[in-house]
């Protein structure tokens, strides 16, 4: 049977088996958007440095051995390893970018510095603090391997090896190795268009003064901090009311001109169903109720040829699915293979209480103690407590077999900030 395209699925969800909007899990969420992803092909080339963060759009070959000579990997004296030349006459000196030109023969050897390239007719190094010297003699105090302290050309990449992999995240490390080929520019593919907007009456931007019932809108910050992070090319499209006609306006302008929409609040069950309705009329837009903590409600689809997703309003739910869905959902679009985040077992020093079912996402703080990492909940989990979320460094991941936890238990944590 051939699969629903994303259309078919939004007008009838009962034409897919064991598809319940109203009881996602989070990894059938995930399944779910990514077979609907088809990642930007256009690619620019840049200057290695700009590269950092970018997504690789080609295989990056080495054109040489790194390194390219055989080198000494310390400061002392190169010789031609024999069982029992024990003493040695010093013939010149190797300095690292300049090699010593004659040969070594039997008996002979070179002195030499950390770098520099190993002279034709040695293939040994002896450090330094393992000889005694006498004016143009050398002893060797102790009986060295064949082969000791010499880095092998091509040790680190070998002619034609590919380093780095097309769909590859450009990190510190990548920009230094393929300086080290002497490459100095990279094919990478186009930063990802994204454009975000709030929404709710209740809203207002920061530099406004706020009336009863209002509240600064923080959404938008938190989505411009993350995104950036992800290198995406942004709009703020800034605080839209719940007015049908300024949403669609909003929305057709963003989705034509972007490859992702962002939009926070609107999608709950029982809400003024203003972005619900645009969405049917303009988009293929699924709506699920997710069996997570916190972030319920989710939106995702399409909009024309633009992805969108539709987060909660409550500003921790919106960065908890932004985290658990669309972060994996844009690095897919930019042409790499999102890995899972990396997730290790801590002792948890507070009980949490938990229902079984559904997957929470608590905020906590890793932290040393005496040398042990712990982690510590966050003592208010309430959704839109955003300062939980700015002083946590960790989520504290139960998944739905995991009920209440006691102090002492060890819990899944995945870590906020990455190192690179
Ligand atoms: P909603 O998903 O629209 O029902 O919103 C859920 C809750 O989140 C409500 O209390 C909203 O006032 C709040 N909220 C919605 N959008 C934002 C936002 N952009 N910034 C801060 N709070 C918001
Ligand atoms: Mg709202």
């Amino acid at each position: 049977m051939t699969k629903p395209t994303l259309n078919q699925i939004a007008a009838d969800p009962s034409c897919m088996d064991d598809y319940d909007p109203n009881a996602m899990s989070v990894a059938q969420a995930r399944q779910f958007i990514k077979q609907f992803l088809s990642p930007v092909i256009e690619t620019e080339t840049l200057p290695v440095m700009q590269s950092l963060g970018r997504v690789l759009a080609t295989d990056i070959v080495s054109p040489s051995n790194v390194p390219n000579h055989n080198n000494s990997a310390m400061d002392g004296f190169a010789f031609k390893y024999s069982d029992h030349i024990k003493t040695l006459k010093v013939i010149g000196t190797a300095f690292a970018g300049k090699a010593f030109a004659g040969n070594v023969g039997a008996g002979e050897c070179v002195k030499i510095m950390t770098g520099a390239v190993i002279p034709k007719g040695a293939d040994t190094v002896v450090m330094q603090e393992r000889i005694a010297i006498k004016s143009d003699r050398i002893t060797l105090l102790e009986d060295p391997k064949l082969g000791a302290n010499v880095r092998l050309a091509g040790e680190d990449l070998k002619l034609g090896q590919t380093v780095l992999a097309k769909g590859h995240i450009m990190h510190p490390a990548g920009l230094g190795l393929i300086a080290s080929l002497g490459i100095g520019e990279v094919s990478v593919y186009r930063p990802l268009k994204v454009a975000f907007f709030s929404t709710g009456d209740e809203l207002i931007s920061v530099g406004k003064p706020l009336e009863t019932g209002q509240i600064y809108d923080s959404n938008r910050y938190t989505l411009f901090g993350m995104l950036t992070r992800l290198g995406a090319a942004i709009s703020d499209l800034g605080v839209v009311p719940d007015k049908p006609d300024l949403l669609e306006v909003t929305l057709l302008k963003a989705a034509s001109e972007n490859d992702v929409v962002i939009t926070s609040g609107g999608v709950s069950v029982g809400e003024a169903d203003f972005m619900k309705a645009l969405l049917a009329k303009h988009g293929q837009v699924l709506f699920w109720k997710i069996n997570m903590k916190p972030g319920r409600p989710l939106a995702y689809g399409k909009v024309g040829a633009s992805h969108y997703f539709g987060l909660p309003g409550n500003p921790v739910s919106a960065m908890v699915t932004f985290y658990q869905f669309v972060r994996e959902a844009l690095l897919t679009l930019q042409g790499t293979t999102p890995k899972p985040l990396p997730i290790f077992k801590v002792e948890c020093t507070e009980a949490i209480k938990k229902a079984t079912g559904r997957m929470e996402f608590q905020r906590g703080v890793l932290f040393d103690d005496v040398g042990v990492w712990k982690v510590k909940p966050m003592p208010n989990q309430g959704s839109g407590v955003l300062s939980s979320m700015s002083a946590a460094n960790c989520f504290i991941v139960l998944d739905e077999t995991v009920g209440n936890c006691t102090a002492g238990e060890m819990v899944n944590v995945q870590i906020l900030e990455g190192i690179i």
